[in-house]
């Protein structure tokens, strides 16, 4: 934890560019701005992704998310925005800080995009219901 860089960002030993703070959360400029605005919204405390994170605090932090998406989109005069988090490296996830970017999108071409492959040709009704089942039991088990 010591070495997480959004911890020192808590912390104010690497600056930010922080639009929202209180005790538990902070949102803050991500310093890629993928498009202009774009912002990271994180916990206080370090938990690595929401495999992890307490649930009282992702709603906290989750909580905040609208008035801060419409902030951004009137500030900039955005057409959109995307809300994306990413968990695990294999989602593309790069700082095991959870965090949520709000990315503002003005174009179609901006250096942001997300593809969902559409693959219902595989998957029939039962496959469907297959598959719900397997969460809903595994959910029963869930803390
Ligand atoms: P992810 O790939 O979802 O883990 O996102 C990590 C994000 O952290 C990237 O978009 C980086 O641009 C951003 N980032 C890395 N270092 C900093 C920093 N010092 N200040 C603000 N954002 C940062
Ligand atoms: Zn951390």
């Amino acid at each position: 934890m010591n070495n997480c860089l959004f911890c020192k960002i808590v912390n104010h030993d690497i600056p930010s560019a922080i639009i929202y703070e209180d005790d538990i959360m902070m949102a803050f400029l991500d310093i890629s701005q993928t498009t202009k605005g774009h912002t990271l919204l994180i916990p206080k405390a370090h938990f690595k992704n929401v495999y992890e994170i307490d649930s009282e605090i992702i709603s906290h932090i989750h909580k905040q998310i609208p008035n801060l998406a419409k902030a951004i989109t009137k500030a900039f005069k955005a057409n959109g925005i995307n809300i994306v988090n990413n968990n695990g490296e294999i989602s593309g996830q790069t700082i095991f800080h959870y965090h949520v970017h709000l990315i503002p999108r003005y174009k179609e071409k901006e250096g942001f995009s997300i593809i969902y492959k559409n693959n219902m040709d595989k998957y029939s009704k039962e496959d469907l219901d297959d598959i719900a089942a397997i969460i809903k039991e595994t959910l029963i088990n869930i803390e």
